[in-house]
C-alpha cells in the first residue's frame, strides 16, 4: 500500500546476525529474539515490511555499505568509527563487555588477570578491538561464530571469553552453566543502535520517533521482560 506521499518504501531489507543471544537466534526453523521483535514492533508503529536477511557480523556493516541491506539490527555497538560508514538510530539498549571462564578457573578475576592470555572473541566486533588495544600481549582468538568463542573456553584452547554482557549471561544462563562462569565486572560501556545505510535521514527519524512511541506505551518494556525478565 502507498505511504502517503512520504519517501519511505513499503519493504526494507532488514540484516540481522546468524546467532547473538538473545537478540536473535533460530528457534524451531525461525528467527526469535529481543531485535526481532523490536524491528517488527517499529516495522508496524512506521509501516513498512520487513525482509529479513541474517549474516555473520563481520558481514553486516559492509553490506549496509554496499547497499545490499537497508537496515541492520544485530545488538551493533553505537561507534564513532562506524558512524563514519553507517548511520545509527538513538540508542535502544544498554550493554557492555564481560568475562566468562572455565567454571573451575582460579586465577582469572578480572581484566588485568587476562594479559598474556588468550581470550576468544568474535571478529569484527567491538570486544575484539578492546582486547587489542587494552590488554596487554593478550592474544585474541577471533572465530565468525559465537558457538565457537564459547567452544574455545570450553574446551580448553582459549583461557577465557571477553563479549557482550547481555550475550555472556544468556548464554551461560541457557546452555554454560555446568561449563562457564562470569567474573569481573562490565568493561566498557556500549549502547547498541539501529544501523542504516547512509542516505536515509527520513527513515531513520521516523524510527526513532517509533522506538520512542514503544517507550512511552509499555511495548518496549514487554519486549524487554520477554527476553530478559526473571
Ligand atoms: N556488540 C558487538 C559489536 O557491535 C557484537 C554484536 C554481535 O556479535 N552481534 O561489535
Amino acid at each position: 500500500g502507498g505511504s502517503g506521499g512520504s519517501g519511505l518504501k513499503d519493504t526494507y531489507t532488514v540484516a540481522s546476525d546468524t546467532s547473538f543471544v538473545p537478540f536473535e537466534f533460530k528457534e524451531n526453523g525461525e528467527y526469535v529474539g529481543f531485535d526481532i521483535d523490536l524491528i517488527n514492533a517499529i516495522a508496524d508503529e512506521v509501516g513498512f515490511e520487513i525482509k529479513l536477511e541474517t549474516t555473520n557480523f563481520d558481514g553486516i556493516i559492509p553490506g549496509l555499505q554496499t547497499g545490499s541491506f537497508d537496515i541492520a539490527l544485530a545488538g551493533i555497538t553505537i561507534t564513532d568509527e562506524r558512524k563514519k560508514t553507517v548511520d545509527f538510530s538513538d540508542p535502544y539498549y544498554d550493554a557492555g563487555l564481560r568475562i566468562g571462564v572455565s567454571v573451575d578457573n582460579k586465577d582469572i578475576n578480572s581484566i588485568e588477570d587476562l594479559k598474556g592470555k588468550t581470550v576468544a572473541t568474535r571478529l569484527g566486533s567491538t570486544s575484539a578491538d578492546y582486547i587489542k588495544k587494552n590488554i596487554e600481549g593478550a592474544e585474541a582468538s577471533q572465530f565468525e561464530q559465537l558457538d565457537q568463542v564459547y567452544l574455545a573456553v570450553e574446551n580448553g584452547s582459549a583461557d577465557a571469553v571477553l563479549y557482550d554482557s547481555p550475550n555472556v549471561a544468556y548464554y551461560i544462563q541457557t546452555k554454560g552453566e555446568d561449563s562457564l562462569k562470569m567474573v569481573g565486572e562490565l568493561y566498557q560501556a556500549e549502547q547498541y543502535g539501529i544501523a542504516f545505510a547512509k542516505g536515509q535521514d527520513e527513515l531513520v527519524s521516523k524510527v526513532n520517533e517509533a522506538l520512542a512511541t514503544l517507550k512511552e506505551n509499555g511495548k518496549y518494556d514487554e519486549i524487554y521482560e520477554k527476553w530478559f525478565g526473571e
